[in-house]
């Protein structure tokens, strides 16, 4: 991690293909950020953007969402971008609801959909 703000992007489910389309398509802007993320999204944004700054987390299912909360806690992300799946069962229910829970808590800028997020980069928190 450098001295940049921080940005977390979490997808879940069949989200993860949009996330890594979302970050290719904002590559210019990500640069700005360093980025945490979930293990398995992480992993595939890397990828897909070998000049990010990405920072892999463990696992969402392995607590990976939780370890983002711990550093919203800390005072240490800038912006969270978490695309939900509403279209699978709610097996990551939990995790959805503590991680809005603390962003909401400390506010700072979430997104849950591809639009918002893309309206909060445009505004380069
Ligand atoms: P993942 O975690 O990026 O490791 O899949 C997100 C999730 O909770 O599914």
């Amino acid at each position: 991690m450098t001295d940049k703000p921080i940005i977390a992007l979490v997808a879940h489910d069949e989200k993860k293909d949009a996330l890594v389309e979302f970050a290719i398509n904002h590559q210019k802007t990500l640069i700005e950020y360093d980025i945490i993320a979930t293990g398995t999204t992480g992993g595939r944004v890397a990828k897909a953007c070998p000049k990010l700054n990405v920072r892999a987390m463990k696992s969402g299912p392995l607590g990976g969402d939780q370890q983002i909360g711990g550093m919203i806690a800390d005072g240490k992300v800038n912006m969270l971008i978490f695309f939900i799946d509403p279209l699978t069962p709610m097996p990551h229910d939990v995790d959805v609801k503590a991680l809005m829970r603390l962003a909401v808590l400390y506010d700072i800028p979430m997104a849950l959909n591809r639009a918002t997020a893309e309206e909060l980069l445009e505004k380069d928190i």
